[in-house]
């Protein structure tokens, strides 16, 4: 699918200049007249870009990009203003609406369109994230908002550059605002010191000579913990096609010089807000993740991540000729504590048992809460032997320390039934082990409970 572009201009002459240039590129292009137009349409149809124009009746640019910005709906967009205005006062106005860009009519091709991809490479990317976040959403793993735009304030920054006249405005305007500045020499290994610092954006000063600038754009860019992080360039008018080119490589954005400091600054905060919105939806698909494979009352994994994960440890088996066993661990008469005391007493033990089963196997082992009082410890490179005297020991203790529970109530004392089955067979399936488990686990049931049966039986 094209990626769709939102041109907002009440002049309909320059709309249609603007919107030619950008369908001859195959993009798909909408238009709309005015402000509250442009509002509706960013909220209801998800441009990828909007190129909006700052003299308009009603509500201008300056107050449409406002809020989009606000609103979490249309925060992500990416916006140009694309304006007659050429003043520096409008240009920084633009940028700290939030604006990525500000070009002044007429505008350069070369410079709009490598502008033009290089936000859409972002938008996609932002996509992503927030297709996931929606998709656990529906899935009811999470409740709440998208995240919002935050005022990109407090960052850290990394300044790379040969003149030292131009490190130190950097830092003292950046500084001066609340951020965080570190100095890093051009040359070789400066990746490596990049990344020391972990820094939210970093800003790359064009040279006598473009080359090693570009080399180290690109090569922070190909360094995976390197690759969300923002990068602005600096040069000269001269540099511009050093600048497109470096954009072209994956970086954000560029500033010509002479530096203006509010200009560093808008451009500086806008590629900070956009960083931490990325993360923040990474965060949230993060822990969408973990808690899509957690038990949450116990903190264990649950059922559907031992699904996924067990066939990997199958896999193993195979490949290296491995053995695992698996415990498959069920409480006995666990309905008469519920009957006797509660469903509230009842989950107490069931965290206690949780507890202590992690306190009595490895740490590699996975121990997981397969259904309402059942759990399943995996234990990979182990055998029977190994398994089997685990599996008596937890028995053991759980049968002689009572599980302390309120004061209202005796602590209780509750015993587990355990089916051990070992696996060394490179064909069968996880289902099979799991089932042999189960079986294993029904003799102990039947021998009496508080009891322990390996499959295959040890003599
Ligand atoms: P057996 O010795 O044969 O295993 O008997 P049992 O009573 O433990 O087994 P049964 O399967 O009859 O009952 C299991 C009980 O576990 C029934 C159910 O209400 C309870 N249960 C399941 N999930 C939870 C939970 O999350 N919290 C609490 N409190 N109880 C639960
Ligand atoms: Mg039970
Ligand atoms: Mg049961």
């Amino acid at each position: 699918m094209p990626a769709r572009i939102l041109i907002v201009d009440d002049t309909p002459a320059s709309a249609k200049v603007l919107a030619a240039k950008l369908t001859a590129e195959y993009y798909d292009v909408v238009v709309a007249t005015s402000g509250p137009e442009a509002l509706i349409n960013a909220a209801e149809d998800d441009p990828d870009i909007i190129l909006l124009d700052v003299m308009m009746p009603d509500m201008n640019g300056f107050e449409v990009c406002d809020r989009l910005k606000a609103d979490a709906r249309t925060a992500h967009i990416p916006v140009v203003m694309v304006t007659a205005l050429g003043g520096r006062d409008d240009r920084i106005q633009g940028l700290a609406a939030g604006a990525d860009e500000f070009l002044t009519k007429p505008v350069d091709d070369t410079t709009l369109m490598a502008r033009v991809r290089s936000l859409l490479r972002l938008k996609q990317m932002l996509d992503q994230w927030r297709l996931r976040e929606e998709t656990g959403q529906r899935m009811g793993l999470v409740e709440g908002a998208l995240p919002s735009l935050d005022d990109g304030r407090g960052a850290k920054v990394v300044m790379i550059g040969d003149s030292s006249l131009e490190n130190g405005t950097v830092d003292s305007v950046l500084s001066a605002d609340g951020d965080v500045v570190f100095s890093v020499a051009p040359g070789v290994g400066a990746e490596q010191r990049i990344l020391e610092h972990q820094p939210d954006v970093v800003v790359l000063s064009f040279g006598e000579d473009a080359d090693p600038t570009l080399r180290l754009a690109s090569a922070l860019r190909s360094l995976e913990p390197m690759r969300q992080i923002p990068i602005i360039t600096i040069g000269d008018d001269v540099d511009m096609p050093a600048m497109i080119k470096a954009l072209e490589l994956g970086s954000n954005d560029y500033i010509t010089r002479p530096l203006d400091d509010q200009e560093l600054l808008a451009r500086v905060r806008t590629q900070v807000r956009r960083k931490r919105y990325q993360d923040r939806l990474r965060d949230l698909f993060l822990s969408q993740l973990s808690m899509a494979l957690t038990d949450s009352l116990t903190g264990l994994h649950n059922r559907r991540y031992l699904d996924s994960h067990l066939e990997g440890v199958m896999r193993r088996v195979a490949d290296n000729n491995r053995p695992v066993t698996l415990l498959m661990i069920d409480i006995d008469h666990f309905k008469v504590v519920n009957d006797n005391h509660g469903h509230a007493v009842g989950d107490t033990v069931l965290v206690a048992v949780a507890e202590r089963i992690l306190r009595n196997v490895r740490g590699f082992d996975l121990a997981v809460r397969y259904g309402g009082e059942e759990f399943v410890v995996v234990m990979p490179d182990t055998d029977l032997a190994v398994a089997a005297p685990v599996a008596d020991r937890l028995r053991q203790r759980m049968a002689e320390t009572p599980v302390p529970v309120d004061a209202e109530v005796d602590n209780l004392t509750v015993t587990l039934s355990i089916g051990v089955a070992q696996s060394r067979d490179a064909t069968e399936t996880s289902a099979a082990l799991l089932k042999r488990a189960d079986t294993a686990l029904y003799a102990a049931k039947n021998s009496g409970r508080n009891s322990v049966v390996t499959d295959p039986p040890i003599e």
